[in-house]
């Protein structure tokens, strides 16, 4: 089976296995103050070093989660419960679930902003809509904003949109889920005050993520109990998974360069379907992450390509993971204004740590197979 499905989930990591077992065989709880505790804490605070060198941060501004969906969740609501909800979401139109319905949930405006046909926040839009922004009325300004789209692999410009809405009074929560390992993520440069991070996405196991807080930015815990995690997130903290998170977080930044070069590969393979079918390449002209390709043919659809490819030893997805297997039009596509026809025709491939050259063209080679029986129409 040829694995292009990275952006759903990259498959583990041996450091992060590795990680993982020695971590199970310490068996003690991190907050315990014997021995056998003292070593399950150091090994926590060796992930939590791990992941913060990899963002460029202060090891104690880390906050370990179940996920980065739970790391979104606690930005923006522990945000709306420290402000006593005088806020306005601000929330792209490209987001992940994760932030749009948590933000939708939080109970304060929400508002979204819009992004250009290439997929990327309109700076415009959000330097007009803070122009007037009444803080009387609507409160502070929180924006959130991912660094990658999970579909399109298209960048976002978080460092300026952060500092329009730092100039504005305003907090801005940065989803670098789909960031970590693939492109430089310093919080510092981007300038944000909330970042989520998730471990699956970077080699390491499920249900593991993290948030980053800036140290003094507005935060109240949403879960309570032990005071785990600074108090910001109670629970006995999942210590394999966390050591497996270090782990990856840490291979992943050492092979960057390697993932970054994946992107010639990944051209090569879309000129390749352009030329012989004429498909439709999302976000190919503006920044992208390296190793994601989202692309569609009118007229064939999305699930229908999936299963033939899956049928043909290949595993992608359509859409994002969540709405994979589903018959859902996606919101991304729906917000760059692509029509219905081709959004329930596009499909996404994506590579990562583990992929080899000839998975590109065997991608490339098991699509144009499943078109030419689909459609008739490529070589
Ligand atoms: N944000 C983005 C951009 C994602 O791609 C995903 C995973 O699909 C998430 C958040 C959710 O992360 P997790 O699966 O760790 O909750």
């Amino acid at each position: 089976m040829i694995y292009a499905d990275y952006n759903a989930t990259a498959p583990v990591r041996p450091e992060a296995k590795a990680a993982m077992l020695a971590a199970l065989e310490v068996g003690a709880n991190p907050s315990s103050v014997h021995g056998p505790g003292r070593a399950a804490r150091k090994l926590l605070e060796t992930a939590r070093a791990q992941v913060a060198l990899a963002i460029g941060a202060r090891a104690q501004d880390v906050i370990f989660t179940s996920g980065g969906t739970e790391a979104s969740a606690l930005a923006l609501n522990g945000v709306v419960a420290q402000l006593e909800g005088k806020c306005t979401l601000l929330v792209s139109a490209i987001e992940h679930e994760a932030v749009i319905k948590n933000a939708g949930y939080a109970g304060v405006p929400v508002e979204t902003a819009y992004v250009t046909a290439d997929g990327v926040l309109d700076l415009d839009w959000l330097r007009e809509r803070l122009a007037r922004w009444d803080h009387d009325q609507d409160g502070t300004p929180l924006l959130a904003l991912m660094m990658a789209n999970n579909e399109t692999g298209v960048l976002q410009p978080v460092a300026d949109a952060a500092t329009l809405v730092r100039e504005a009074g305003g907090l801005t929560h940065c989803d670098a889920v789909q960031g970590l390992g693939k492109v430089m993520v310093n919080v510092n440069l981007l300038g944000v005050d909330y970042l989520a991070l998730s471990a699956h996405k970077v080699g390491g196991p499920q249900g593991v993520g993290a948030l980053w807080v800036r140290s003094g930015a507005p935060l109240k815990p949403v879960l309570f109990g032990g005071g785990q995690e600074r108090s910001l997130r109670s629970g006995t903290e999942n210590l394999s998974g966390i050591a497996g998170f270090g782990a990856a977080t840490e291979a992943a930044i050492r092979d960057m360069s390697k993932l970054q070069a994946l992107s010639s590969l990944r051209d090569a393979m879309e000129a390749k379907l352009v030329q012989e079918a004429g498909v439709t390449v999302f976000g190919k002209g503006v920044d992208r992450l390296p190793q994601t390709s989202n692309f569609a043919i009118a007229g064939f659809r999305a699930e229908t390509q999936v299963m033939a490819m899956d049928l043909a030893g290949v595993a992608v997805s359509s859409g994002s993971a969540c709405s994979s297997g589903k018959v859902k039009r996606s919101l991304v596509l729906s917000a760059m204004g692509v029509s219905d026809d081709l959004s329930e025709s596009a499909i996404r491939v994506s590579f990562g740590w583990d992929s080899k050259a000839e998975d590109f063209h065997a991608v490339a080679e098991a699509w144009l197979a499943a078109a030419k029986r689909a459609l008739g129409t490529a070589a």
